[in-house]
């Protein structure tokens, strides 16, 4: 069946946030975009909250940087609104221009002035200050960011990761309502971006800031984030903090897009649901209706759920058709008798080889997701749509 059957899951912005005390800075309501013939975002909706971190997750071209450019008033959105607070500054026919927003812009390649030091650099946007308060100001956030013993440097004399707090900080000097990051990490090497994260994260949270990021990167977004949207072809799929889109995905498309995911398909009987690798008890599936009993579903399984041991190939119940060594684990497909095909990550010292005979056993004990066997949705998505 195609993803086009289903209708995708857009959050309502009126519906209320999870805390009362929760305030929505930036709302946008059934936002489209097109580029000529192109449908680029499609009756967007979500709703930004007051002092969080949100990562736009997708792959490429879903319409991640497209969303950002909107809402930085880089680029006019043809249906919906675009709320800053109680101001709409798109749609209805208003406009209102990127310097009127008071929204910061980190970008991936952070673009600092390279005649000037790192000082000069965070006090750009502060013009119209009076000079001892700028000063104040730019020690303030040279501080925060942990700059103060460079901030004579030019951008050539400082590291990727230094040039990336310089960034940080000219975009927070004007005490923006909120911050765009565009790929913030993407700038820098493997090492640099880990220790960055953390950084970039902690910086937002002492500054204080509403952020939206964007990435393909889920590690990435995992990690700095409060919530995550994940984006698929110019629609949100799914918008909840990084626990609740990893563990309880709401499409096909954010299981497979947030990690390796592999469908086993079972049959509701009672108690249980009985597998091709035995029996699931049905309290362990998560919210499994009674409308299923009796019926085929999709039980969502992670590599790091299953364990596969090798058997004789009268007790095995499938066979590796695939493996892969990573360092410090190695990633098996085994392919079941019933024809599933499921994907084991064992510890590196694992003895399993390509085309062994092995038996699978589910080593999880937390709630696994399921989806009925024709749907790309979770079955309380659909009844939600
Ligand atoms: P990536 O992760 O690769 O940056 P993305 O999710 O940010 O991708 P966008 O850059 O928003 O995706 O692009 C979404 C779609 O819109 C793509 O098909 C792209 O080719 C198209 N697009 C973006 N900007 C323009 C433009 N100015 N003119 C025409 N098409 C555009």
């Amino acid at each position: 069946m195609s993803n086009s059957d289903f209708a995708p899951r857009n959050i309502s912005v009126d519906e209320p946030l999870d805390e009362p005390s929760d305030r929505a800075v930036l709302t946008l309501a059934d936002v489209g975009k097109s580029f000529g013939s192109e449908r680029v975002l499609d009756h967007l909706s979500f709703a930004v909250r007051e002092g969080e971190i949100l990562t736009l997750l997708g792959p490429s071209g879903c319409g991640k940087t497209t969303t950002l450019r909107l809402i930085a008033g880089l680029a006019r959105p043809n249906d919906g609104t675009i709320r800053l607070n109680d101001t709409v500054v798109a749609g209805n026919g208003a406009f209102l221009e990127p310097e009127e927003r008071g929204i910061g812009v980190v970008f991936q390649e952070f673009a600092l002035f390279p005649h000037l030091t790192a000082a000069e650099n965070i006090a750009f946007g502060l013009k119209d200050m009076p000079n001892a308060e700028r000063e104040q100001r730019v020690e303030e956030l040279l501080r925060l960011v942990g700059l103060t013993d460079h901030q004579e440097s030019t951008p050539d004399q400082l590291s990727g990761g230094q040039q990336q707090r310089v960034a940080l900080a000219r975009s927070l000097a004007p005490e923006p309502e909120i911050l765009l990051l565009d790929e913030p990490f993407s700038n820098l090497d493997v090492d640099l971006r880990v220790e960055m994260r953390e950084e970039v994260r902690r910086i937002i949270k002492e500054a204080g800031v509403t952020a939206i990021s964007v990435t393909h990167d889920q590690e990435e977004a995992f990690s700095i984030s409060d919530r995550v949207a994940v984006m698929n072809d110019g629609k949100l799929e799914q918008i909840g903090s990084p626990e609740q889109v990893f563990q309880h995905p709401e499409s096909r498309f954010v299981a497979g897009f947030l990690g390796h995911a592999s469908f086993l398909s079972g049959t509701v009987s009672g108690d249980s649901v009985e597998t091709g690798i035995g029996t699931i008890p049905r309290e362990q599936i998560h919210g499994l209706v009674t409308e299923y009993d009796e019926t085929e579903i999709d039980v969502l399984v992670r590599p790091d759920d299953l364990v596969a041991r090798p058997a004789s190939e009268a007790q095995a119940g499938g066979h590796v058709v695939y493996r892969r060594y990573l360092g410090p684990t190695v990633l098996y497909r085994v392919e079941l008798e019933s024809g599933d095909v499921l994907e084991c990550m064992h510890n590196h010292d694992a003895r399993v080889s390509l085309g062994m005979p092995v038996t699978v056993s589910l080593a999880a004990d937390h709630d696994l997701a399921w989806f009925p066997p024709d749907s790309r949705w979770r079955v309380d998505t659909q009844a939600d749509d």
